[in-house]
């Protein structure tokens, strides 16, 4: 038997309780991981609240990631005692996820937790911040450099906000904040942020074009936060786009992009490639201050997971959401 969070739906709607499952009830998969940590990221928290389409499949366990050990193996690449890492590959919303004690998967998920990170560091990372990086990556991809100009983060307080602040700075960008919580301003700062700005500086309709502020720009938020962070880009000025904390919709012109060659590079975790994943927990070794990365992090027990996403998905957490599942 092994614990883990359940959500099941029928006619009355859906329900989430800590279950004791069988291990019978384990789904396909060639590479079983007894679970250390895993974490809430925000889309964990629309499942497990049931405020998104995120599950596709009932029951389901959520946690889009996990850090463990592999316990048995028929993958020739990992062997029982290995450390390994999860994020994405459509864990919690077609495939049981970590939120749980046991998870079974495929071993081409599967990533080696880089030496440099413990579980419960992996895990403090997880989706939010590997996410984070991928979007610095496209930044620097598409040419964006520290010399290049100020660049902007939107949902800053949030997880991949508060990673893509604190691994900015630290590699030599002068970065800008935009919060909703002005009275976090001192906890931006700290992660590096130079300049914090009102999120209501940004969440009502805007002109096609403002004046040209930022060489680049994370956005998490989406809506009319992303139409007014493209419409005051710099001159061929590049925004990574991940996420829809403020909507799905996309209230733009086309002006930023035919009249200033701005770049909108789209940022996907999920189905990312595995030399690309690799590549970005590297960097996260290398770019992101652990001292920072534990500031950021809050530990919540399984038994904590379902109240907490309620507060998460109101936008009063802040930084990263461990949860701790076992000592192995
Ligand atoms: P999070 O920790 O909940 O942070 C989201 C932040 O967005 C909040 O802390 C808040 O920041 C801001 N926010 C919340 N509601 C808002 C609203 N209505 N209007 C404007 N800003 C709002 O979530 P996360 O884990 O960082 O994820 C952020 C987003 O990225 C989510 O939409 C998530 O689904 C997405 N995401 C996408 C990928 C991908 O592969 N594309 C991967 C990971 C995450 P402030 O309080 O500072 O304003």
């Amino acid at each position: 038997m092994f614990k883990a969070i359940l959500i099941e739906k029928d006619e009355n709607g859906q329900r989430v309780s800590l279950s004791e499952l069988d291990e019978s009830r384990l789904p396909e998969g060639d590479v079983t991981v007894r679970i250390a940590c895993s974490t809430l990221n925000y889309k964990d928290a629309l499942a497990i609240t049931g405020k998104g389409p995120v599950v596709r499949r009932f029951p389901m366990v959520p946690g889009i990631d996990f850090a463990g050990v592999v316990e048995q193996s028929t993958d020739p690449f990992f062997r029982p005692g290995d450390k390994v890492v999860l994020n994405g590959w459509g864990l919690g919303e077609v495939h049981w996820g970590g939120l749980s004690e046991l998870a079974r998967v495929k071993g081409d998920w599967l990533i080696p937790l880089e030496p440099a990170f413990s579980f419960s560091r992996a895990m403090s990372i997880g989706t939010a911040g590997y996410t984070a990086m991928l979007c610095v990556m496209a930044l620097e991809r598409h040419g964006v450099r520290p010399e290049s100009g100020e660049v902007l983060v939107t949902g800053a307080v949030g997880g991949v906000g508060s990673v893509a602040v604190a691994v900015l700075a630290k590699l030599g960008y002068e970065v800008a904040a935009v919060t909703g919580r002005v009275e976090e301003s001192e906890y931006l700062a700290r992660l590096g942020a130079k300049r914090i700005l009102p999120r209501s500086d940004f969440n009502q309709q805007g002109k096609p074009l403002a004046s040209e502020q930022w060489a680049g720009a994370i956005d998490v938020v989406g809506g009319h936060v992303l139409a007014n962070v493209c419409a005051s880009m710099k001159y061929r000025g590049v925004v990574a786009a991940c996420g829809l904390a403020g909507g799905m919709a996309f209230p733009a012109t086309v002006a930023p992009f035919i009249l200033r060659g701005v770049t909108l590079a789209g940022i996907d975790s999920v189905m990312c490639p595995l030399d690309e994943r690799r590549e970005a927990w590297r960097r996260l070794a290398e770019d992101l201050d652990p001292a920072l990365l534990d500031g950021m992090t809050q530990h919540v027990a399984i038994e904590e997971v379902i109240g907490v996403s309620e507060q998460l998905i109101a936008g009063a957490m802040r930084g990263r959401v461990v949860v701790p599942i076992a000592n192995p």
